[in-house]
């Protein structure tokens, strides 16, 4: 076969042995199935979604990943990309995997105030790194996430209504497109495919470096506050209120949370339905305490983190867990909330009604998430996102996932089209359509057709088809 002519995709298990021995010529690190390093690499945080590429390489720098990527499209094989297994959500049965987590360089700029970012960094180490200068990177609720991972997907964290969305700080994408080409993606150069990386994830290339503005925030007056059984149903009615009030410096969400009676989790909060208020105030933290007053009014909460705080510890917010588990998520945009909504969620979720779900989510967005260069991710204008997960214990596995979608559909009245590219839990098609307006999706189908020409990206596949 001529290197240079892409194989037919009629049999991609030979062409992929074929394509696999190539590699193993052609860059380091190329890991086999039975390999400790390639179980260590295909490592996902979901245990429902387990990855089983052909083969992982371990990219040492853009060029593995241009040599990999030249060479599956010559051998007619698919390329997919993790950094950290945070979002897994393909199975990568035929692909080859590129895993950036040794591209690990990390630069702040503390006069001009931006960040060069490695596509293996997470963001606890951008956030460690840019504290000591009072300066703060725009990440999401989990610091254990990968930087370049979440900011292709438009990335929602717990400051975005005052601070928008966190693929809007980026000043340049250096990636590998579907064509092999390392390009530098700003603006000004490339426009399109700048347009394309904010919010289409994988869908146009490989990214391995990405230059971001950072923050003049060295504090912010936040934290997390926890109610009782007794008190949920009061709360989230004042909450869902309260939300409609509340001004854009002010970035908050609610969950419905039923944690197994088990530890790790602390007893107040365990074996019981309990309500968790998160809440970040951006602006002068004395206003921020007048207006979770509010809140706090309701009832007196078990667990209150709400104070001055560093930016650096904005994981304590959420307190995501880290550890693999094997989880059922689905995931919703509302166009409202209110005092129907909360009333809404305690039919389906609140305390006294069975439910399978650990924790059922609702972030407010609006504020600035609406601002914003336009660019891939297609709902700046959803008003809330509703994110339900179960654990799929034996116990409970085979209710979790109708008890799922009874509370999806339960909201209808509230529910809009779509989803986001990050909390969206699917693969291919089903997730390009839930993600992408059509409008959206032929834009990257065009870019990718241009810039990728032999479909090697498997993260394309959802707007190709
Ligand atoms: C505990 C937890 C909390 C979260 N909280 C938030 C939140 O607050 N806000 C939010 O927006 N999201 C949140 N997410 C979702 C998260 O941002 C996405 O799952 C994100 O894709 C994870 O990126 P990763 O690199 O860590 O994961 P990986 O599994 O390594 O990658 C997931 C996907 O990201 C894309 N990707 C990764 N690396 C690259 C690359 N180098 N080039 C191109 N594409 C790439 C690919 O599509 C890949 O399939 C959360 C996830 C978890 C597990």
């Amino acid at each position: 076969m001529s290197f240079l002519t892409p194989a037919t995709r009629t049999d991609l298990r030979p062409a992929g042995a074929a394509a696999v021995r190539a590699l193993q010529d052609a860059v380091p690190g190329v890991h086999l199935p039975g390999s400790d390093a390639y179980a260590a690499l295909t490592t996902t945080s979901n245990l429902m979604h387990p990855v089983s590429p052909l083969a992982v390489v371990a990219a040492t720098g853009p060029a593995d990943v241009s040599a990999t990527v030249r060479l599956a499209a010559a051998f007619g094989v698919q390329v997919a990309v993790q950094g950290t297994g945070h979002g897994a959500t393909e199975e990568m049965r035929d692909a080859i995997l590129v895993h950036t987590g040794t591209l690990d360089e990390l630069t702040v700029h503390p006069q001009e105030r931006w960040a060069r970012i490695g596509a293996g960094v997470r963001w606890a180490h951008v956030l460690e790194a840019a504290a000591p200068h009072g300066l703060a990177a725009l990440c999401g609720s989990s610091p254990d996430v990968g930087a370049v991972g979440m900011l292709t997907g438009g990335g929602l964290g717990p400051v975005a209504r005052s601070h928008g969305l966190s693929s809007d700080t980026v000043r340049a994408f250096e990636v590998v497109t579907g064509d092999g080409v390392l390009r530098r993606v700003t603006a000004v150069e490339e426009p399109d495919l700048f347009w394309g990386l904010r919010g289409g994830k994988g869908t146009l290339g490989i990214v391995t470096a990405v230059e971001v503005d950072l923050l003049d925030l060295p504090t912010v007056y936040g934290g997390s506050l926890w109610f009782a059984e007794a008190d949920v149903a009061a709360v989230l009615r004042t909450w869902g209120q309260w939300c409609e009030l509340l001004p854009d410096e002010g970035t908050t969400s609610v969950a419905v949370m039923r944690l197994p009676d088990m530890d790790p989790f602390p007893p107040p909060l365990r074996g019981q339905v309990t309500l968790n208020v998160r809440f970040v105030w951006t602006g002068d933290p004395a206003v921020g305490e007048e207006m979770i007053r509010a809140i706090r009014a309701v009832a007196a909460p078990v667990v209150d983190t709400v104070q001055t705080m560093p930016y650096a510890a904005l994981g304590d917010v959420h307190a995501d867990p880290v550890d693999p588990m094997p989880l059922h998520e689905s995931h919703h945009l509302l166009d409202g909330f209110g005092v129907a909504g909360a009333d809404r969620l305690l039919e389906l979720a609140g305390p006294g009604v069975p439910s399978a779900q650990v924790m059922v989510e609702v972030r407010q967005l609006g504020g600035k998430v609406r601002e914003g260069d336009p660019c891939a991710y297609a709902h700046r204008d959803a008003a809330y996102s509703m994110f339900v997960v179960g654990l799929m214990i034996p116990e409970v596995a085979q209710v979790v996932t109708s008890d799922a979608a009874r509370i999806g559909e339960g909201m209808g009245p509230w529910l809009r089209d779509g989803g986001l590219p990050n909390f969206t839990d699917s693969a291919g098609r089903a997730w390009a359509e839930r993600v992408f307006t059509p409008l959206v999706a032929r834009r990257l189908r065009t870019l990718s057709r241009a810039y990728d020409p032999a479909g090697v990206l498997l993260a394309a596949r959802g707007v190709r088809a």
